[in-house]
């Protein structure tokens, strides 16, 4: 039997939300793979989705497919970034689905008010960032490392958001699985510059050693960017097996984060 390539979590604090509060709120879905129901060989077995990261272009082309199918998606209507560690936001809508399967763009961020356009993310240790304002129908995938993080990604996606109709009150974000607080031990002064940019990120590891907890960091700044509706997944990728992490084992394949707002005839109740 093959496992379920896709975890779907119900409550607060990790994987599908269903959104909404009445008003007519929109329904908006959010998934993260984990390393299990794929084909790839070792070192990226199974279930790698990340392109360029050494892995067969057939494997992670039959990974993608069987994440579309589990999420009841068209393979075509799944958009992927060149991840470059930068902060560019980028909208995509409708029209360039197609386009965008071929051509990805590259951005750390995309965002769209297009229903039935998944955006998808790929980390092993940095944050994946799935947001999303159910009453205006506007999501974002966003890939959040180190660098991204510290020059305001987090703030880039809440602009472009907002530039597409989101309204600061609607918008829910989930931080997903990364590297966490106790195990992501970085040079002090890396440390120090972090915090300086991304306030509430500094930690010390289980070690005693200087680290990061960026999750912290991005959840303290979109709070006091007026998000409410923050909530953290609080799996680590360096400690759980059944994550990709870079740190841990590099090479090493890439889990994602999907999101995206399910087409009337998609839907099920
Ligand atoms: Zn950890």
């Amino acid at each position: 039997m093959t496992p379920e390539p896709v975890s779907t979590h119900g409550s607060a604090g990790s994987g599908v939300s269903a959104s909404g509060g009445g008003r007519g709120a929109r329904r908006i879905r959010r998934i993260v793979t984990t390393r299990r129901g794929g084909v790839s060989a070792a070192p990226y077995d199974s279930f790698n989705l990340g392109g360029g990261v050494g892995d067969s272009r057939q494997a992670v082309a039959a990974n993608r497919a069987r994440l579309a199918r589990a999420a009841g998606l068209p393979a075509a209507s799944v958009v992927w970034m060149r991840q470059v560690h930068g902060t560019a936001v980028t909208a995509v809508g409708a029209t360039t689905a197609d386009e965008l399967a071929a051509d990805q763009p590259e951005a750390d961020g995309i965002v769209t008010v297009t229903t039935g356009l998944a955006l998808g993310v790929l980390v092993a240790d940095c944050v994946p960032m799935l947001a999303g304002d159910p009453v205006a129908g506007v999501i974002a995938a966003v890939h959040a490392g180190r660098r991204g993080a510290a020059a305001g990604i987090a703030l880039r996606m809440l602009t472009a958001m907002f530039e597409s109709g989101a309204g600061v009150e609607d918008v829910e974000v989930l931080l997903g699985p990364a590297i966490c607080g106790r195990c992501y031990e970085v040079p002090v002064e890396m440390r120090d510059e972090v915090e300086v940019a991304l306030p509430g990120s500094a930690c010390r590891t289980d070690r005693g050693t200087p680290g990061l907890d960026l999750r912290a960091g991005l959840a303290r700044q979109l709070r006091s960017a007026g998000v409410a509706g923050v909530a953290i997944d609080p799996r680590c990728t360096f400690t759980d097996p059944e994550l990709f992490s870079h740190r841990r084992a590099a090479p090493t394949g890439r889990f994602a984060g999907l999101i995206w707002m399910p087409t009337d005839a998609a839907r099920t109740t």
